[in-house]
């Protein structure tokens, strides 16, 4: 038996060694910090999170050059926590969530914004919006041994060296090992699996050309920038 092409398998960096972590699935969490509701100004505020996913390959790491995507003319950034997940988990507990974490890392959830609006307008699906090439940028992974568990501190993103956002992982409004929990009452978590947990506020849109720095207090700063749309 061969592949008749050979399979594609997304990978991250890990601090402190040459492994690399192979990713399964990207969960993200849509409204998960109450500022940034209120920024979008669209639904109600009480409604609570919820889940959407990427493609595993919408992945892309440190250093990247991002194309512009096709088919929008509001292309915006989201950073967020990264959730990588080491074990299998199915109706975990809250207080036992965290057992089931490999490591931290910095995403950005980057966002075909009129696209998204549109969707969430004529109720339709969020994949145009969410869910295209290069639409998940993540720095290196931080083992919980390496840096134990992020649930409070500073989260921001500039863009050319300008704060764009700024917030703290304590403003989230379901926390990590209750993101987790939840989420494992509608999927089987897998080693592998990664959860961007919600943006703070700030959002905005970039341009080719710009600069992107993403970080997260004790966790290694994540770069990349915009580049051209591809041909
Ligand atoms: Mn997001």
């Amino acid at each position: 038996m061969a592949f008749v092409f050979p399979p594609s398998v997304t990978t991250l960096a890990i601090v402190g060694g040459e492994d690399r972590f192979p990713v399964r699935r990207v969960y993200c969490v849509g409204r998960n910090y109450v500022a940034h509701i209120r920024e979008m100004k669209e639904g109600d505020e009480r409604d609570p999170p919820f889940f959407f996913q990427k493609p595993s390959d919408a992945v892309v790491s440190e250093g990247a050059v991002v194309p512009y995507p096709p088919a929008t003319e509001d292309f915006q950034f989201e950073v967020e926590l990264v959730v990588a997940i080491g074990k299998t988990a199915r109706n975990v507990p809250v207080a036992s969530a965290l057992d089931v974490v490999f490591g931290y890392g910095i995403g950005v959830d980057l966002t075909r914004r009129d696209r998204q609006r549109e969707s969430f307008k004529k109720g339709l699906p969020w994949e145009i919006g969410k869910s295209f090439d290069h639409s998940a940028p993540c720095g290196p992974l931080h083992t919980v041994a390496l840096v134990g568990h992020r649930l409070e501190g500073g989260i921001s993103l500039s863009v050319n060296g300008e704060v764009r956002q700024q917030g703290d992982l304590r403003q989230m409004i379901w926390n990590t090992p209750e993101i987790i929990a939840n989420l494992s009452t509608q999927y089987r978590l897998e080693p592998g699996d990664l959860i961007l947990t919600g943006t703070p506020a700030g959002v905005g849109a970039v341009v080719p050309g710009d600069r992107i720095n993403a970080s997260i207090e004790g966790l290694l700063p994540f770069s990349f920038s915009i580049g051209p749309e591809e041909a």
